[in-house]
């Protein structure tokens, strides 16, 4: 293993954006193309434009890391044009070098990796392969930000993050892992509403939650509150039994889900509007239509945006994608795909997306703000990557500094170490997390 590699797994490097993979992987591929994804699309969230503005060089020293690692011959930003300061940024910390950026509009999702990898390079990641298969490697710009910090010998201990919505002062700051959510509320200033919901890490892509005790994570990329009574968390509360059920009797197959679906559009078998038709035909067909949702990337535009009827295709692909699963089947595409002649003027700008979600009253700038959160006790989560849970290191009573690993990896088995956000005391070890106050 690389010495970069070895850095990145002792300070528990995951993807920050997204599934949490460790990172350390990533390291262990050759590719043509390290492709930096600054493209940030879900509703309200800035907390990547804010962390480019503000911490560009290290965000470069960790994609210069990551490119010598992967023999990368292209080393290329992703950045949308209307974030300027983030782009102007980007662009001085990469002056002199042979690093490029690639303007992307303000749609919705440009941060998909089979996107970005399309916008990137022209190239079309095979149907269910990954970046890999046409020499790309993708990874977030806090990731690399964290790359560069482990290279100084920093753990991973704090996220980065923005609280929006429905808060009295919107911002972006960052958090010691294991912080609960009501830190980060009082941090942002409070709500403006007593009974409220929130959406963890976005709204298309993010979990509800009530909890206000749940904690950061490595992955958390925010919170957006939102009233009780919002459009979009009554959408999101429905149960699942009566989502099939109105679908089931309201879908009159205008296939308008697939036709605004950004997998569709790039070429990929993807037809929520078939996966649809399964809620209809349980008897028989249902395998067969359900195979249209394997290459959902689970963006939750047909859901959201697309569907006249509100209905809930994105939930019907989510379903059908367990149902294959269960079954032990794989569709794979067998056609290359092809791009649909009508992908540019079908994608979703971020503008029509907060107006279609109800969230334009919202929409604001989240600063960043050195806010240096202390919290009194955390809950690091011993699960917060892909890949096999840490095992506790230390037990209740030991004494532990911030920094100081406090799970490891079993083995050589996919995972990431886990380090306190805090000095403090072991109150709690169990099988989910580790318990620390200070
Ligand atoms: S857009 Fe809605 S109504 Fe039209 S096919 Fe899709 S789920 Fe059915
Ligand atoms: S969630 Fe809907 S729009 Fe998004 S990829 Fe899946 S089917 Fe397509």
């Amino acid at each position: 293993m690389s010495t970069l590699a070895e850095q990145l797994k002792s300070c528990g490097v995951v993807g920050a954006g997204g599934a949490g993979f460790p990172t350390y992987v990533k390291t262990q591929t050759e590719v043509e193309y390290l492709l930096v994804n600054g493209a940030e699309c879900e509703p309200l969230l800035h907390k990547d434009y804010e962390l480019m503005k503000h911490c560009a060089s290290g965000i470069v020293q960790g994609a210069k890391a990551m490119r010598s690692a992967t023999r990368a011959r292209y080393a290329r930003f992703g950045v949308k044009s209307k974030n300027a300061a983030a782009v102007e940024a980007i662009q001085a910390s990469i002056a002199g070098t042979d690093m490029d950026t690639v303007l992307l509009g303000d749609f919705y999702p440009s941060g998909d990796e089979f996107e970005l990898v399309y916008s990137g390079t022209g190239r079309l990641i095979p149907p269910g392969g990954i970046p890999l298969a046409v020499g790309c490697v993708v990874i977030n710009v806090e990731t690399l930000y964290n790359v560069a910090r482990a290279v100084d010998g920093h753990p991973v201990t704090h996220k980065f993050l923005s609280v929006t919505g429905a808060v009295r002062k919107p911002k972006s700051f960052w958090a010691p892992v294991g912080t609960s959510f009501r830190e980060l509320l009082a941090a942002a200033g409070g709500t403006t509403t007593a009974d409220y919901g929130f959406f963890i890490s976005g709204i298309m892509m993010g979990r509800l939650s009530f909890d206000l005790d749940d904690v950061v994570t490595k992955t958390t990329g925010g919170l957006i509150v939102l009233p009780r009574d919002h459009y979009l968390i009554v959408r999101k509360e429905r149960p699942q039994q009566s989502m099939r059920r109105i679908g089931k009797s309201a879908c009159d197959q205008c296939s308008f889900c697939t036709e605004f679906c950004p997998r569709y559009l790039l070429g990929y078998d993807v037809q929520p509007h078939k996966v649809m038709r399964s809620l209809g035909f349980t008897a028989s067909g249902a395998a067969l239509w359900n195979q249209s949702a394997e290459l959902c990337c689970a963006c939750g535009l047909c859901t959201l945006y697309a569907c006249p009827e509100d209905l809930y295709p994105k939930e019907a692909c989510d379903q059908a994608k367990h149902d294959l699963r269960e079954a032990g089947t794989k569709y794979v595409q067998k056609n290359a795909p092809l791009v649909h002649p009508m992908k540019d003027s079908r994608r979703v700008p971020l503008a029509m997306l907060r107006r279609r979600l109800k969230v334009e009253d919202y929409e604001a700038e989240t600063p960043f703000e050195d806010v240096k959160l202390t919290p009194s006790r955390v809950r690091i989560l011993l699960k917060q990557h892909a890949g096999q849970a840490a095992v506790a290191v230390v037990r209740v009573g030991d004494r532990v500094r911030a920094g100081e690993r406090i799970g490891d990896l079993e083995g050589n088995r996919l995972g990431a170490a886990i380090h306190s956000s805090i000095d403090g005391t072991v109150k709690a070890v169990t099988d989910a997390a580790i318990e620390i106050a200070s």
